[in-house]
Parts: structure tokens; C-alpha cells; sequence
């Protein structure tokens, strides 16, 4: 039989290139989202990329305990892949409570609902902030976590440490046999993603940022695009080689099949502990002048920008050692920033275009 995989917040930029890649790799996918930070432009390009028009889709929101014990009764689910929460940075500063209500409310939700449905295998979207003001580079799954610098980081951080406790609590259990996972034991992955950006190559799913884009790459494009006057850089007066930041910059096609990646070896048996994380990156630093001049050359066209100062509480460098997760789950980032780049602007045409 066909193993299911429930994508909260798969609707979403990330969640939705995952949903594609787990349908190509035969996977059941099971959408579930609330619809507060999307619509549903995204979804309907997955199932025009897969060709599959009867993808289950649940407007669900996670927080609602009772919704989310009703997926789990209405479908057997074979692992969860959990996007649904709150991302931007900023805002985490401004609404601290607004951010853990919802990314810890819902993500408890699927952990209980995963243990009173007999087990399950959970993967948990975190992130490269978890490792905070680092100074070990590249940064390894063993380098330490620094104090958070937002309530957004602190979200991830505090979720990863849930699922360590929630697999540990179920492990006295028995073993779990090959692929099972309705035993009552719950296995968890925490990837850590460095810095997603670009679209499909098909350019019929991408970012959909709402209002002004806080992260560089839509905001590249919708300066290219006329969208906004000017992209400022913030900052040329860092101690890195051209002044401006370092950051890993992972293709989202890329990063899905680490997801795809992830849930065979959960539920392929192949897990060496039960609750393992893993970096997501390419191990590859770019500036942020580096990135820009690549968007200008790969799209042959001029970017209006500027130097301004910081921005309060970036990180000067920070990528990734991904070898753990090119050994053990057999991933490697291979989509080049250029390729990348291309594709970013081309959804940028597309959304243009068709909206
Ligand atoms: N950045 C920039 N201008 C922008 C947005 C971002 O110069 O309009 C820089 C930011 O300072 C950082 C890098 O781009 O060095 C990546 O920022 P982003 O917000 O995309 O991701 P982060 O690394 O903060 O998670």
C-alpha cells in the first residue's frame, strides 16, 4: 500500500514544492492548511505540475485541536511533514504571542494527534536560525545552539526540543518493525534550512510574498519587475570579503527532495536514532552582493539598488556543513545559484502575467 504523508502548511512556498516532490516519488500527500499566508495559486499549480487533480486538500488551521485529532481519524497517516507556522522575523519581534500561540499550539496539536492515532513519523520544518549568532563556520548539526534572536527563532528552537522529548517519551514502546509506524512510537527529523529561495522550473509555484518582502530574493524580483523602486542592501561595512552578509542560498527544488530524502528514510526503517537533524544547505557561501550581481548577469538585466546601513539583528555569515545530510540521507543541493536565480524570475513574469 501507498504510505500517506500529511503536509501541514502545504499550500505555502516550501509545502508546496515538497507536495510536488513527494507525488513524483509515489507518495499519498495529504494537504492541509489554513490559508493565512497563501492562496490557493500554488496548490493549483501543484496539481498542474503533478497532474494530479485529486490531491486531498483540508482547510484546516493546526491550532484547532479537534480539527487536527479529525484528520488523523479521517486518514491514515503514515508521517507528517509540518510547515504550518509563522515566519517572518520581524513580526515575531512585534507580536511574540501571536508567534508562539500558533507555532507551538500546532505543532503540539500533531504530536498529540500522531500519539492518539498509535504513532507516527514526524518531520519538522526548523531552520539555520537555530544556531543564532554563530561562530563556528561552516555551521554543523553538532555546532551549539546560540540564544535565539527572535521569538520566530526561539519557536524553532523550542519545537525542535518538544519532538526530541515526544520521541523519547515514546520510545518505551516496542521497536518499530520495518516502515511501520502505528505501534504508538513517534520517530522525528528536524531539518535545518538555510536560506530557501527560487521556484519551479516550471514557474507555476514560487514565493508569494504578502505586502513588502522581507527577504532579499523577492525582493530582487519585484524590484527587477517595477514592483518596488530600489532593493537596499543592508550593509557593506561587514568584516567578510565584499562587506555584505553570507548566507547559504538553497534552491526550494533542492530542498524538497531533502524532505522526500527524509520521509523514505523514516519510513524505510532506515533512521540510525530516533529523533536525527540534519542541515539543509549547499555549503556554499554567497554574498549578498555576489547573489545580486548573479541575478543581474543570469537575467541580463540591471537591478536598481543601494547600501544602507544594518539591519538590526542579521547575522554576519552563516552556512552550512550539509555532509551529514549528503551521507546519510544520499541528498546534495545541485541546482546552481544561476539556475536558481533564472527561476525566481521567471515566477516573478509568471505572476505578473497571470495575475
Ligand atoms: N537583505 C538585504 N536587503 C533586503 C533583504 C535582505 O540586503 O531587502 C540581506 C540581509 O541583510 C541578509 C541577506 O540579505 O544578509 C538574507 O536575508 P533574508 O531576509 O533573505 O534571510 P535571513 O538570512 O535573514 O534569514
Amino acid at each position: 500500500m501507498k504510505k500517506r504523508v500529511l503536509v501541514s502548511g502545504g499550500a505555502g512556498y516550501i509545502g508546496s514544492h515538497v507536495t510536488v516532490e513527494l507525488v513524483n516519488a509515489g507518495y499519498d500527500v495529504l494537504v492541509a492548511d489554513n490559508m493565512s499566508n497563501c492562496d490557493m495559486t500554488c496548490f493549483e499549480g501543484v496539481k498542474k505540475i503533478t497532474g494530479k487533480d485529486d490531491i486531498p486538500f483540508e482547510c484546516i488551521d493546526c491550532c484547532d485541536d479537534a480539527a487536527v485529532q479529525k484528520l488523523f481519524s479521517d486518514y491514515r497517516i503514515d508521517a507528517v511533514i509540518h510547515f504550518a507556522a509563522y515566519k517572518a522575523v520581524g513580526e515575531s519581534v512585534a507580536e511574540p504571542v501571536k508567534y508562539y500561540r500558533n507555532n507551538l499550539d500546532s505543532f503540539l496539536n500533531i504530536l498529540e494527534a500522531s500519539k492518539t492515532h498509535g504513532g507516527c513519523n514526524v518531520l519538522f520544518s526548523s531552520s539555520a536560525t537555530v544556531y543564532g549568532e554563530t561562530d563556528e563556520l561552516p555551521v554543523t548539526e553538532n555546532s551549539p545552539r546560540k540564544p535565539a534572536t527572535s521569538p520566530y527563532g526561539n519557536t524553532k528552537q523550542i519545537c525542535e526540543d518538544i519532538l526530541r522529548d515526544v520521541v523519547k517519551a515514546s520510545a518505551v514502546y516496542e521497536p518499530m518493525e520495518q516502515g511501520a509506524s502505528r505501534n504508538g512510537q513517534i520517530k522525528g527529523i528536524a531539518l535545518r534550512y538555510f536560506n530557501p529561495i527560487g521556484a519551479h522550473p516550471s514557474a507555476l509555484i514560487g514565493e508569494l510574498p504578502r505586502g513588502v518582502p522581507n527577504n532579499l530574493v523577492p525582493f530582487i524580483t519585484q524590484t527587477a519587475i517595477g514592483k518596488r523602486e530600489c532593493l537596499s542592501i543592508f550593509g557593506n561595512d561587514y568584516p567578510t570579503p565584499d562587506g555584505t552578509c553570507l548566507r547559504d542560498y538553497i534552491d526550494v527544488v533542492d530542498l524538497a527532495k531533502a524532505h522526500v530524502a527524509a520521509v523514505a528514510r523514516m519510513l524505510d526503517g532506515k533512521m540510525k536514532e530516533s529523533y536525527e537533524i540534519f542541515n539543509i544547505g549547499t555549503g556554499r557561501p554567497v554574498s549578498v552582493s555576489e547573489l545580486v550581481t548573479a541575478f543581474e548577469k543570469v537575467n541580463g538585466l540591471k537591478l536598481n539598488y543601494k547600501y544602507t546601513p544594518r539591519r538590526p539583528g542579521d547575522v554576519m555569515a552563516i552556512w552550512a556543513d550539509p555532509s551529514l545530510a549528503n551521507e546519510e540521507l544520499g541528498w546534495t543541493a545541485e541546482r546552481t545559484v544561476e539556475e536558481t536565480l533564472a527561476s525566481a524570475w521567471a515566477w516573478e513574469k509568471h505572476l505578473a502575467e497571470n495575475r
